[in-house]
């Protein structure tokens, strides 16, 4: 047996050796001084890892040590999300303001807001032109301070930058581009 088996077993868990193989550790350790070194600092390592708060302490220093690693990749996989969240929300609720704006002379008339409903719901030769005829002076107005085609192409513009704006942003930062 070479140094590295009784290194390898000597970072393994104690359970996972069978009896003789911690038995000949034991007889590896009582004559090779590089081995009892290496094998003192590992348990004065341990110790000082135990005296080390743990949440929950699992024996073994690598498992120990792995554990501790995946705490780290989670916590930074929670920022991102937490980033990247945050960042979505922010650009809806710019978005959210800026239709605000566009849409702010429309929702201060609410009657107006409802005459341009029924408008759009209901076809445009019967009752558009029911309406026009009942309320002219009112939806002539609405015509002619929010053209259709206007709004139509405003809405498709607002949309396409939403998307662009989420694709570049997630092209920008990639987060599952974690490999540790
Ligand atoms: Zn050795």
């Amino acid at each position: 047996m070479n140094h590295q088996t009784y290194q390898d077993w000597l970072f393994a868990d104690a359970e996972d050796l069978s009896p003789i193989q911690a038995h000949s550790l034991q007889e590896h350790l009582q004559v090779c001084e590089q081995c009892q070194s290496l094998s003192s600092a590992f348990y004065s390592l341990e110790a000082a890892l135990n005296a080390d708060e743990m949440a929950a302490p699992e024996p073994g220093f690598t498992r120990r040590w792995q554990a501790r690693l995946e705490a780290s990749q989670q916590h930074i996989y929670r920022r991102q999300i937490v980033t990247t969240f945050s960042t979505i929300v922010f650009g809806l609720v710019a978005l959210a303001g800026l239709m605000l704006a566009i849409l702010w002379p429309w929702l201060k008339s609410p009657s107006l807001l409802f005459y341009t409903w029924v408008y759009q719901v209901f076809s445009f030769y019967t009752f558009a032109d029911a309406l026009r005829n009942l309320a002219s002076p009112l939806l002539n107005f609405s015509k002619s301070a929010f053209p259709l085609m206007g709004i139509i192409f405003g809405f498709g513009l607002l949309s396409e930058l939403a998307v662009l704006w989420v694709v570049s942003y997630r092209l920008l930062t990639s987060p599952r581009r974690v490999t540790l």
